[in-house]
């Protein structure tokens, strides 16, 4: 009976209902973010192993149909360089939810229209540093002039708001933050500084560069006074207004001030597991089903086993953190 299925949440063991799905389209990028990827040696998945746009759109449709998901996410890897990327959005965006992408931004200068008219709604584009010769060191490419047309090309091709995601690493960009927020004031996009996580490829995440949510703030509201926005729900971020009237700000806390509690999100990596933590130690294969044959109940039954796995929240900051054996590019941030 495909298609006549009633329509049920995914609750996880904890009560948190399910209404966010982050979609890597690839595991592979054009940069090299020191956080993210080792300088050499990223083995990329065989073409064959990644999920087809059929594929994707068969998930994505039982995760919109059956469970009521709300938003999906595209990332990666960097999303912009699977090719035919407007015809998966196109096709996602048949499905009526609410549709996003992450990008390092660098190719939007010429895509960013193209997106849009495909059916994208929100954008978040990363930029950790004004710089140049910073910005080439922290991501191994030269390219902060085409990031900065594409945040251009971002606002002018209408999508709202226009994000901006700025990892913080102590000792490396942390003397930017108030730069980087008087940046977001003055474009008009909505800065969002991410605290660094142990998702790094080289290993050398270390608490101490961690800059967490609690200094972040100070350090901008000593130059542009702050006031905090309402409880963000399930969203990440949480947020804060200029009380000049010039914008908002947000922070991302995962690691001094995580907000597993609130989580609605699960993630699908490019060659189809299924994960319900960016942290998560376990995958469950939904590949393995569509390509043997699988119908769509099976997938919905891995799925809902999967998300009776979702545990209460990570362990950053205890001992018995155990790091995933993947980095944040391969998950899917
Ligand atoms: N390539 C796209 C990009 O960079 O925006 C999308 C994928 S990237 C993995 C998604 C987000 O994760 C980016 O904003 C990136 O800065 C962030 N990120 C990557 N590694 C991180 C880490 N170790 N800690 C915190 N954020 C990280
Ligand atoms: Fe690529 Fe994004 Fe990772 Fe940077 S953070 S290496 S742009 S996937």
């Amino acid at each position: 009976m495909a298609g006549e299925q009633a329509r049920a949440d995914l609750v996880d063991p904890f009560g948190r209902v399910i209404r966010d799905l982050r979609i890597s389209v690839t595991d592979r990028c054009n940069f090299r973010c020191t956080y993210c990827m080792p300088a050499e040696g990223m083995e990329w998945l065989p073409r064959s192993e990644v999920l087809t746009f059929e594929e994707i759109h068969r998930v994505s449709r039982i995760f919109v149909e059956r469970f009521g998901v709300e938003g999906i996410r595209l990332t990666g890897g960097e999303p912009t360089v699977r090719a035919h990327l407007p015809m998966l959005i196109s096709q996602l965006s048949g499905l009526g939810v609410d549709l996003a992408m992450t990008t390092n931004g660098a190719t939007l200068r010429n895509s960013a229209e193209e997106l849009r008219s495909a059916g994208l709604r929100r954008i978040n584009i990363s930029l950790d540093t004004l710089h140049a010769d910073r910005f080439e060191q922290m991501t191994r490419r030269n390219e902060l002039e085409n990031v900065l047309a594409g945040i251009d090309a971002a606002v002018a091709a209408g999508f709202s708001p226009v994000k901006i995601n700025a990892v913080i690493e102590r000792g490396v960009n942390d003397d930017e933050i108030v730069d980087l927020a008087r940046f977001g004031r003055e474009r008009g996009v909505e800065v969002r500084f991410i605290e660094f996580m142990p998702l790094d490829a080289t290993g050398h995440w270390a608490n101490d560069r961690v800059v967490g949510q609690d200094e972040i703030v100070e350090r901008i509201a000593e130059v542009f006074p702050l006031e905090q926005m309402p409880a963000r729900g399930a969203a990440p971020a949480d947020r804060w207004r200029y009380l000049d009237g010039a914008g908002t700000v947000g922070v991302i806390p995962s690691v001094t001030k995580p907000f597993c509690g609130d989580c609605d999100r699960v993630r699908l990596t490019a060659e189809g597991q299924f994960r319900t933590c960016l942290f998560a130690t376990d995958e469950f294969d939904l590949r393995e089903i569509m390509r043997s044959g699988g119908d769509d109940d099976a997938l919905a039954e891995r799925i809902i086993a999967a998300v009776g796995t979702k545990w209460a929240g990570h362990q950053i900051n205890r001992v018995e953190f155990i790091r995933p054996n993947r980095s944040m590019s391969q998950i899917g941030g």
